[in-house]
């Protein structure tokens, strides 16, 4: 895996150079500004001259040029303060600051100071989660590895506690399971865990042991143990366990879109926000952002504040008159002086502002915050609360957005409808909690065994809808077909009654089965009629 704080570096140095370059070039026309406006100050000029200077200002202060930055800025105020071409004062002063408008000195060089990266947040894509489980009774550690790869993650089993530390040192995974006493070891495993807590990268723990008492406990809490499962361990408890201390569900970076119309200023705050884990994408032209907006759905904007031709604010506004991007966060940026007048706007509509030249941790900070917690609303309002699938309204239109785009670009996609077998009887003989249960472990499996592009979405109580990009409906119905068996595998209760279940499915395939969304969801519907009446627990392609 690359190290995005080395490549930061890199990136950070390769903008440095690129800007340091252009700056001669840049002073020198400014120079031509500034003597244009001196000798011929008019209010066009002026404001030129304003706006050239502002620009520069903000880059050359992100890149370390402190001094030329105080000397654009005073370039800026006086040019924009001059107010009627006899203010010879005023003039007088701004031509003395043409010899100033040179490079002085080398910038500072140290890059900006960043916040620690956030732990792996990039995720393999097509294959599940890595997890070490060590547990030294053999036998149910190989259970519990079965049960474990069934909902699709990749285990290394091991069976003994001093061999923690080499094997995350041999491969990186994304969780550990560790049963507290392994017999064979002098050490407990809270012990080992406990010398081994001042590494950064150890990935997080879950603890499983037979006592429950408090002891046991605190000694788990203490080696920096997230979670604490009672023996044995109920599979399903422990994937939910893991997919929460991993964040699989929030795991895909945030989206930034930065608005700025300095290319050098937007990509050097793209550097900063993806050296946090983000993913982010520049616009340089306002008049870009709408068409932007829907194709790069961003979980923050940050606005720069003075762009010609459509400023910050009028941009927010346009932004803000659809309803889909009314909660969408904005954090708007300009120096000191600009933004102190508009304050009392940008705070009533709920948004932030940064100041610049905006500090790297900050910036990150302020950014990630604001964006995972609208992240965090909108999943509420798109995902089902039990099994944090996409809701019934949000599947059927990833499945209406797929297929225009499998227009556009003469793809193909398939749509699979799952149903679970004979589920009222799970409900009557066991209980709505255990169906409760059944449903969510069929999400879990999806979520696990699919890809990240596939969309998985609950239609209706023990029905789920998944969206499979470019897949035919024959590879749709083979993939569909591995999910059959590994659902039917999975053992949903522990202890004297052990269930089972199975679903039947059903595929249509764009281009091939419909053309249409609603058609496409029929049929696969209809396809899961046939496999009930088939005979349930199987697959049929329409
Ligand atoms: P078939 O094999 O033909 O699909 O039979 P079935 O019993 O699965 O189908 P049916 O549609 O008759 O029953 C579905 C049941 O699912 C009825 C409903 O009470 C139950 N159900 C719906 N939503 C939930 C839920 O969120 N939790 C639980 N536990 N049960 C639910
Ligand atoms: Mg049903
Ligand atoms: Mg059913």
């Amino acid at each position: 895996m690359s190290n995005p704080r080395s490549e930061y570096t890199q990136r950070l140095a390769a903008l440095r150079e690129r800007f340091d370059g252009e700056l001669p070039g840049r002073l020198q026309a400014l120079q031509q500004s500034l003597t244009q406006a001196t000798d011929t100050p008019d209010a066009m000029t002026l404001a030129l001259l304003g706006k050239q200077a502002h620009m520069l200002a903000g880059t050359a202060a992100s890149f370390g040029h402190a001094e030329l930055a105080q000397v654009l800025a005073l370039v800026e105020a006086l040019a924009l303060d001059v107010t009627d071409a006899q203010d010879a004062p005023r003039i007088a002063q701004l031509r003395q600051l043409a010899p100033r408008l040179v490079v002085t000195g080398t910038p500072a060089a140290e890059p900006q100071q960043l916040p620690p990266a956030p732990r792996t947040l990039i995720q393999n894509q097509l294959d599940g989660q890595r997890l070490l489980v060590i547990e030294d009774e053999t036998s149910y550690a190989e259970e519990l590895r079965l049960q474990l790869e069934y909902f699709g993650y990749r285990v290394d089993l091991h069976h003994d506690g001093d061999t923690l530390e080499a094997a995350l040192r041999a491969a990186p995974y994304d969780a550990v399971v560790l049963d507290m006493r392994l017999g064979a070891d002098k050490r407990t495993s809270a012990e080992i865990v406990a010398e081994m807590s001042q590494q950064p990268q150890l990935p997080p723990i879950v603890f499983m042991s037979y006592y429950s008492d408090f002891f046991t406990r605190l000694a788990a809490v203490r080696a920096g143990g997230r979670s604490y499962l009672a023996k044995p361990v109920d599979v399903p408890t422990l994937v939910d366990t893991i997919e929460q201390i991993t964040g699989r569900a929030a795991v895909e970076a945030l989206r930034v879109m930065i608005v700025d119309d300095s290319p050098s200023l937007s990509e050097l705050h793209a550097a900063q926000l993806q050296a946090g884990g983000m993913v982010t994408r520049v616009i340089n032209d306002p008049f870009a952002v709408a068409g932007a907006l829907q194709e790069f759905f961003p979980d923050l904007v940050l606005l720069d504040i003075n762009m010609p031709d459509c400023n910050g604010m009028e941009l927010a506004a346009v932004i803000r008159q659809q309803v889909e991007y009314l909660s969408l966060p904005i954090v708007f940026c300009s120096t000191e002086a600009r933004i102190q007048p508009l304050l009392p706007q940008i705070l009533a509509t709920g948004d932030d502002y940064l100041v610049k030249p905006l500090q790297a941790d900050l910036l990150v900070a302020k950014v990630a915050g604001l964006a995972s917690r609208y992240r965090a609303l909108r999943s509420m309002m798109t995902r089902d609360s039990l099994t944090q699938c996409l809701n019934h309204t949000r599947i059927k239109e990833a499945v209406s957005l797929e297929l225009e785009r499998a227009r556009r670009e003469s793809g193909a996609f398939s749509v699979a409808m799952l149903d679970i077998d004979h589920f009222k009887d799970i409900n009557d003989n066991f209980g709505h909690p255990v169906g409760d249960r059944v449903i969510k472990n069929l999400a879990h499996l999806l979520r696990q065994r699919l890809r990240k592009s596939d969309l998985i979405g609950r239609y209706g109580g023990e029905e789920f809808l998944v969206v499979l990009p470019g897949a035919e409906p024959a590879a749709a119905a083979q993939l569909m077909e591995q999910m059959r068996v590994s659902f039917g595998l999975l053992r949903h209760l522990d202890g004297d009654h052990e269930l089972h279940a199975t679903f039947s499915c059903g595929i249509a395939g764009y281009p091939q089965s419909a053309q249409h969304a609603e058609a496409l969801i029929e049929l696969a519907d209809n396809g899961v009629y046939d496999a009930k009446r088939g005979g349930r627990n199987r697959i049929v392609c329409r």
